[in-house]
């Protein structure tokens, strides 16, 4: 059992005694690369420097997926009788709680997330990883009756060399939420996290060697999308490529498979998702605390958010005075202090990205209730709540993915009119309906274009349990399940055997 770390009283000097290795993880250690150029990341609260990093390209990707490839054809993992996996995969979910707090603290000082709430992503995924170890062992073949002379079976393999590319709205969380269903059946993993926020992910290799993962297994490589993310994409002895990140940059992994193996590909892509309100409900006070947490949470940098509110008009007013008193009222603050909830956005081309959405819909005609311009924010990336009123669904509010604490109200008159507005966009990630109409909740989940619909449960945060429930995206939220057991499923290949005597 690792040793756990002391917590902090002060997380400010905490982070100023952090000396975080920013070099690559491959076959199994940090290794020294050449690459001329660096970029650096930098902490949205405040504007400095928190580290400089390599730019890995090409010739660091083919290192790490040779690497990879070595230790899946060795046997070493890719042979080890799934249960004996799973028991090393529960012991990184301990080292991950373990170093819970250095994880948690790189990602508020590279994103700017909420320390309180980082330390929470840190438990929620110990416990992720802990229910994957669970499941390692739970994939069962298949014996096919179709044949009594016969035993035809279909059984499940890994695939190989699994490629991992992640955005940095939840850095460790999604890049451990990625690569452990991966290992977890066999495969090896080459990752590469987002240049917004790559040191936690960095940190997962020491983690994964401490838990016994064999050199080579797991391998991190920092960089570029453009460069070491795309290496990773074209290249060829990688499998599988799963990704979570915007819609651009998965549809040009779709065309980056098609010019180099046809590898496959899991894509969690954007979102733009509808909070649906009918005037059955009876509490607007939870739901308008439901709808500013949704918005809110991690400064509205949520695949997930309900970044839309559609509200029907006979209960507009009343929900939507609630909803702006709600959402004057959240303060940013200090992501170092522990009573902080609203952090900065990650990045200044984040605080431009919402900027300029902001303009946009004024310009086209919305009503602006909550103006969450910063009065002036020095080198941070600060940006309040807004609300949008009077918009329609062709706005460019109403129908890009903003990325921000954003919310755009639109009306409706009938429950057709609602379905409408909800399914015409092209994301299809997540749904909420609030209504006390049982039969309207049920007709409701099935029209809704939607990989995910929570009926009248509160949405805060909205993020969808992966440990139990499998997941698939509609549209271009993107393809492929993730979650669950079909989230491991999914790094597997079935193949059929026949036993003919
Ligand atoms: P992004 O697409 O800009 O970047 C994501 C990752 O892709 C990064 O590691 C980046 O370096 C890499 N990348 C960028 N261009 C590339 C290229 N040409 N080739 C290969 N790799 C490339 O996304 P982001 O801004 O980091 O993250 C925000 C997006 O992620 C939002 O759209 C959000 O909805 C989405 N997201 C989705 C989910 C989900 O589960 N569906 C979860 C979290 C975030």
């Amino acid at each position: 059992m690792p040793e756990p770390e002391t917590t902090p009283t002060d997380w400010s000097a905490a982070a100023a005694a952090l000396r975080p290795d920013p070099r690559p993880w491959i076959g199994g250690r940090r290794v020294e690369v050449d690459t001329g150029r660096g970029f650096r990341s930098e902490n949205p609260a405040t504007g400095a420097t928190v580290a400089e990093l390599p730019c890995c390209g090409a010739a660091d990707i083919e290192a790490a997926v040779r690497s990879a490839r070595t230790a899946f054809e060795s046997g070493a993992w890719s042979q080890l009788s799934p249960r004996e996996r799973g028991r090393k995969v529960r012991a990184f979910a301990e080292q991950v709680r373990a170093h819970a707090q250095e994880l948690a603290l790189l990602d508020t000082l590279e994103m700017g997330m909420p320390i309180a709430n980082a330390l929470g992503d840190m438990q929620e995924a110990g416990g992720h990883v802990e229910a994957i170890a669970e499941m390692a062992d739970k994939l069962l073949d298949e014996v096919i009756p179709n044949d009594p002379s016969a035993w035809v079976l279909n059984i499940r393999e890994p695939h190989g060399v699994v490629g991992a590319i992640t955005p940095w709205n939840f850095p460790a969380y999604i890049g451990i939420s990625k690569v452990l269903p991966a290992l977890a059946v066999g495969n090896s993993v080459v990752l590469k996290p987002s240049e917004i926020a790559s040191l936690s992910c960095l940190k997962l290799g020491e983690l994964a060697a401490a838990a016994g993962i064999p050199d080579g297994v797991f391998n991190i490589v920092p960089g570029l999308g453009g460069e070491a993310g795309a290496a990773l994409a074209l290249h060829k002895d990688v499998d599988v490529l799963t990704f979570t990140g915007s819609t651009a940059t998965g549809r040009r992994l779709l065309e980056f498979s098609g010019q180099s193996n046809m590898k496959r590909l899991i894509l969690e892509c954007g979102g733009k998702s509808p909070q649906i309100v009918f005037p059955d409900v009876a509490d607007l006070d939870r739901i308008a605390e439901a709808i500013v947490g949704g918005i809110t949470f991690n400064t509205g940098q949520v695949c997930v958010a309900g970044s839309r509110l559609l509200v029907h008009r006979s209960i507009a007013d009343a929900l939507v005075a609630r909803v702006v008193e709600r959402a004057r009222a959240v303060e940013p603050g200090d992501p170092l202090q522990e009573s902080t909830g609203f952090g900065p956005l990650a990045s200044r081309g984040q605080l431009e990205r919402v900027r300029s959405h902001v303009a946009a819909a004024t310009e086209q005609g919305a009503a602006m209730l909550l103006d969450g311009t910063p009065a002036s924010a020095g080198g941070a990336c600060f940006w309040s709540p807004t609300v949008f009123a009077d918009v329609t669904p062709g706005m460019r509010v109403a129908q890009e993915e903003i990325f921000g604490p954003v919310l755009s109200v639109m009306t409706f008159d009938s429950e057709d009119e609602a379905v409408s507005i909800a399914n015409g966009t092209i994301y299809g990630l997540t749904a909420t309906v609030w209504t006390a109409d049982l039969g309207r909740a049920l007709r409701l989940a099935r029209r809704i274009s939607a990989g995910a619909v929570t009926i009248g449960a509160d949405p805060t945060g909205g993020r969808v349990d992966a440990t139990t429930g499998a997941f698939e995206p509609h549209r271009q939220s993107g393809l492929g399940v993730e979650g669950g057991l079909g989230g491991l499923r999914s790094f597997t290949r079935l193949k059929s055997v026949t036993f003919k005597p």
